[in-house]
């Protein structure tokens, strides 16, 4: 089969399905989050993205699963390692679009560092954020991103530690596209992460993805979430402001939709100019020893 062919078959015969058996929880939010990238990978692809230039890096966790069930290239990391792996694999290819789909322990405990860095440098990658606010693979256990009081595995008596904020932690840190959806709410969600794939730089999609054995928020999600509707992503204040309205813990209004775009220089532009002169290594040493004696 020739690479066109096979990009023809590829494009259309089967909707990015695989033949892996899937072993999430009836219910759990991570289907909604495979349905849409999946859709969105599909429009992409039919719009002229080769399916080979698309790779998924996830982690360890019940969302890195996702690579089983989405026939693209995809690279499994270490746990926290997801985000450091894709700004590797982009780096070496910048061709590539790479998302990667991480959850909020790995990313925001084990994996923080890279994460902040990633959004610091701008790097053009798409983080797609599975946020449950548990350890939902390890039965239950509290992580980053759980309020205080949730009663798991390892804080019986209730956790006592406030949440992070992920999209303003990543917002100071320097990312260039931050958004929230739902996985009640799969055509917002196939918008943002649209937008987010081709957004240019380190782009953010916050998924409020529900983990109904371990922490079930639907009815808290959907009685409190609601879509911006006349905000500007582009002026800084609003954005920031809107993302401070919720604290991932309170009883406030929860705002989905696109909340900062703004831009700065890729990570790697900076580099443009770097290695194009071949160095003469003999020579350059024969400076060196003359500049000694
Ligand atoms: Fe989903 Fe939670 Fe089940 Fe994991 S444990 S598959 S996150 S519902």
């Amino acid at each position: 089969m020739t690479p066109a062919a096979h990009r023809g078959r590829a494009a259309s015969a089967d909707g990015l399905k695989t033949a892996a058996t899937n072993t999430w929880c009836p219910g759990c939010g991570n289907f909604a989050v495979l349905n849409a990238v999946r859709a969105t990978l599909q429009t992409l692809i039919d719009e002229g993205t080769p399916r080979e230039d698309i790779v998924v890096v996830a982690d360890i966790g019940c969302h890195g699963k996702i690579m089983d069930y989405l026939g693209v290239n995809s690279f499994n990391a270490l746990h926290g390692r997801c985000v450091a792996a894709a700004v590797g694999i982009k780096l070496a290819n910048p061709r590539l679009k790479v998302i990667v789909h991480g959850g909020d322990g790995g990313t925001f405990a084990e994996g923080l560092e890279h994460t902040l860095f990633a959004a610091k440098r701008n790097v053009d990658i798409t983080l797609i954020l599975h946020d449950n606010g548990v350890y939902g693979l390890t039965i239950g256990q509290a992580g980053p991103e759980t309020p205080p009081g949730y009663r798991g595995r390892s804080t019986p008596y209730g956790s006592v530690e406030e949440p992070f904020n992920p999209l303003e932690l990543l917002h100071v840190a320097g990312a260039t596209y931050l958004a929230r959806g739902y996985t009640h709410g799969i055509p917002l969600l196939k918008r943002l992460y649209r937008e987010a794939i081709l957004h240019p730089g380190f782009s953010v999609v916050d998924t409020l993805q529900v983990c109904v054995t371990f922490r079930n928020m639907y009815e808290a999600y959907n009685a409190r979430v609601y879509e911006l509707d006349g905000h500007d992503p582009r002026d800084q204040a609003q954005a920031r402001a809107k993302i401070r309205e919720w604290d991932y813990r309170s009883e406030a209004p929860i705002a989905l939709g696109t909340f900062c775009v703004r831009d700065r220089a890729l990570w790697g532009e900076q580099f443009a100019g770097y290695g194009r002169e071949p160095l003469d290594a003999d020579a350059r040493l024969a400076e060196v020893f003359a500049s000694l004696t």
